[in-house]
């Protein structure tokens, strides 16, 4: 735990291979850790050295200023060196429990000290005579007497005078175990492991950013100097904490701006925009005229489309702010220029949506077009794909079934995927190698342009990370003469107010969806499910009016006549999990109840709105809460009521829950780093951002001298997540 350690510091000459190697060592082999404090330390997530040197700590404690006992302040957080002149553990019958009481004694004075939890570490550590240094808030006890309870504290047994005096980092740790542990393994990491931390930034970017390199800015945050800015430490923007983060969205950028380099190394189809014998007469049907947002973001999809490079764009938007007929002119471009554009939608029921949205336009224009699904009967799906095998099928619409038939596609210009984060990255691939038939893939080929579509509009932090290898283009305006659906929040006292406020959009003919989080009671949780209430409502409230329930665990056939019937009228009430979350257009159904409206992310309840205030009539959407008393949870659900635009609902949502809440599991891979924080940080990702892609345009094959490490270090990091194999 010497501080010369790291003033004589030297940036590494290992080889970023075995700076990984050494990194990875499990944490039991780490000096004073063994197995037992192993298993507790994976419980939180820390396996390796590498994970505990990044386990930064969450705050620092001045203890720069250690005070004499008669100078305490009651109310402030102090720190006083003394001796424990008295300890004793006592039984307190009320409570059956025992508390540990102590006393702090200096030349000036005596301080109480408190325990009313004893953990053993505690009782084992503490013994009576000792010098120790004791940190925390001064209260006022019995009497005169000041007290502190639960203090922190640490033998002076061997510190030295220079060791008592300084910033003190506190880090999360398992329970029943001591502070002072985790310091020392963390110095015990640092003195062993240091040198392998990768530092291989190169010094021109490192100068300019004002950064330093990964090994001493790693054992600046551990061990703070004392004259440390102790502000700028707790809000992670010390140069140590903004080095360490540089470092991390420095390598995510590079490998997203060279996933991107290799795309555009690869030949595409230049559509021409002389053509427009169907764009064209398209305008003329359109009942109305787009927004300045459409033609903003069709124009960007013109400019990729008749680039020789393959487009990649993901265009996000608002529900309902009008992406399909975005995507319907893009196709027309794709046509008019002899290509075949295909469709590909998560369910069979948007699938369904959009080819009878479409159809009517297709036919007017002569456009030959095809819905493919899983439903077909074997004779329609080869009459269908047939059609589009032999080139006459000039759009096509249909779900992942147009994948997993194999249908070879002999002129795909364009391949759309709507709802794109409902797709694995597999799937996404899968669809532009439709033009090599049967699954192969032709290299020779053109590659066919690709529009992503997203209803899920995201903050411009996180578009970088997760569509960094992109194009980005946001419908951010929606139509004209829309009415915002009318939110309010519920708790369970106004239940029969709320019902009724239902049942009165059912009289007048309209429909309603009742949402819950779960499809069954769970044991551990008391909440209310789907398949439960379905079965209460119908027998009372709703017993007039006709229900149907739908849940993820049904099969899709199911689930998909429930839609239907709903669909049609038929159901007037629709129980359901977040299934329904996905396009589904039923201007009819003018009011949604959210249950446990708690338990979703604002970007999610944003979508499940977005399901009503379809049609012309207004529309209403109850939050239905249980925690009351939880104010934070309040506040947040309390944004729904003011707030419609997606984009800032999203980024409220960013803020209050993180990446992984706001975009699920499934998508935040990318999101995923070990200190770096997309709100608090977004600036430095900007800065990290710019660096990578000038780093590429100078070294677009990252195999300059000092690009070597660089590209090394990005394959250990990231390689994975960001499928770097077959770049090379
Ligand atoms: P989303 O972006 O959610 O896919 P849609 O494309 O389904 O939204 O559009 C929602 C509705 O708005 C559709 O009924 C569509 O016809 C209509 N719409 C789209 N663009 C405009 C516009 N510029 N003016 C008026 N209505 C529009
Ligand atoms: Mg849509």
């Amino acid at each position: 735990m010497k501080d010369e350690l790291f003033s004589n510091y030297q940036p590494t000459a290992v080889p970023p291979k075995d700076c990984f190697r050494a990194l990875r060592t499990p944490l039991r082999f780490l000096k004073g850790v063994g197995p037992k404090r192993a298993a507790q330390l994976e419980g939180l997530g820390l396996n390796t050295v590498e994970d505990l040197l990044y386990h930064l700590p969450f705050r620092y404690e001045d203890r720069r200023h250690i005070k004499k006992i008669r100078q305490a302040t009651v109310g402030k957080e102090e720190s006083f060196i003394g001796r424990l002149v008295a300890l004793e553990k006592k039984f307190i019958p009320r409570t059956r429990r025992s508390i540990l009481t102590g006393t702090l004694a200096d030349e000036t004075g005596t301080l109480g000290l408190v325990w009313y939890r004893v953990r053993p570490y505690i009782a084992k550590s503490l013994v009576k005579g000792q010098e120790l240094l004791i940190h925390g808030k001064v209260e006022r006890g019995m009497g005169a007497q000041k007290r502190m309870v639960h203090p922190e504290f640490e033998s002076m047994e061997s510190g030295n005078e220079e060791e008592r005096e300084r910033i003190l980092p506190i880090y999360l740790k398992p329970g029943g175990m001591s502070l002072s542990s985790i310091r020392r393994w963390v110095a015990q990491a640092l003195d062993e492991y240091c040198g392998f931390l990768p530092s291989f930034l190169p010094d021109v970017i490192a100068r300019r950013e004002g950064t330093t390199d990964l090994a001493r800015a790693m054992a600046e945050v551990h061990r703070p100097e004392k004259i440390a800015d102790i502000v700028s430490l707790n809000e992670f923007a010390s140069r140590a904490h903004r080095s360490i983060i540089f470092d991390e969205f420095f390598y995510l950028q590079l490998g997203l701006g060279l996933r991107r380099k290799y795309r555009t190394t690869l030949k595409g189809i230049s559509f021409t925009g002389d053509e427009r014998s169907l764009t064209q007469k398209m305008s003329a049907l359109l009942p109305f005229s787009l927004t300045g947002a459409q033609e903003r973001v069709l124009s960007e999809i013109h400019q990729d489309m008749e680039s020789p490079r393959p487009m990649q764009r993901l265009v996000q938007g608002d529900v309902g702010s009008g992406k399909t007929i975005v995507a319907w002119l893009a196709a027309l471009r794709a046509i008019e220029n002899g290509f075949q554009a295909v469709w590909m939608a998560p369910t069979e029921l948007l699938a369904e949506q959009h080819y009878r949205n479409l159809k009517g336009f297709a036919e007017k224009l002569a456009v030959p077009i095809a819905l493919l699904t899983g439903s077909l009967s074997s004779g329609e799906k080869r009459d269908t794909v047939q059609g589009i095998e032999r080139g006459e099928t000039a759009f096509m619409i249909g779900t992942h079934a147009l994948i997993q038939e194999g249908v070879h596609v002999p002129r795909m210009g364009l391949g759309i995927i709507d709802e794109q984060h409902r797709f694995g990255v597999i799937q996404r691939m899968a669809l532009q190698h439709l033009s090599g038939g049967r699954g192969a893939s032709a290299p020779s080929l053109p590659q066919p342009d690709i529009l992503l579509m997203s209803a899920t509009p995201i903050p411009r932090s996180l578009a970088m990370v997760l569509y960094g290898d992109m194009e980005v283009s946001s419908v951010d305006e929606m139509p004209p003469g829309r009415i915002p659906v009318l939110t309010r929040l519920f708790n369970e006292g106004a239940r029969q107010e709320l019902y009724e406020l239902v049942r009165e959009e059912l009289r007048k003919g309209h429909q309603a969806y009742i949402v819950y989080p779960l499809v069954e009671a769970s044991e551990k949780l008391q909440l209310r499910d789907a398949t439960r209430m379905a079965r209460e409502l119908s027998e009372s409230v709703f017993r007039e009016f006709r229900l149907g329930l739908v849940h993820g665990r049904m099969n899709s056939e199911e689930r998909d006549q429930t839609m239907r019937r709903f669909k049609d009228g038929d159901v007037q009430v629709l129980v359901a999990t977040t299934v329904i979350e996905v396009g589904i257009d039923i201007p009819n159904a003018t009011v949604m109840v959210v249950e446990h409206a708690e338990r979703f992310g604002l970007s999610q309840l944003h979508q499940l709105r977005g399901r009503v205030g379809r049609g012309k009539d207004p529309s209403r959407c109850f939050l239905v809460t249980y925690d009351g008393n939880n104010p934070d949870g309040l506040r947040r659900l309390k944004v729904m009521e003011k707030e419609h635009d997606g984009f800032k609902i999203a980024e409220a949502d960013l803020a209050l829950r993180g990446p992984g809440e706001l975009l699920g599991t499934r998508q935040s891979g990318l999101a995923d780093f070990r200190l770096a924080n997309l709100v608090r940080d977004s600036r430095l990702l900007l800065e990290a951002r710019k660096e990578a892609l000038a780093w590429l345009a100078q070294d677009p094959r990252l195999t300059g001298k000092e690009s070597r490490p660089l590209k090394e270090i990005l394959k250990q990091r990231w390689g994975g997540r960001l499928e770097l194999g077959g770049i090379g």
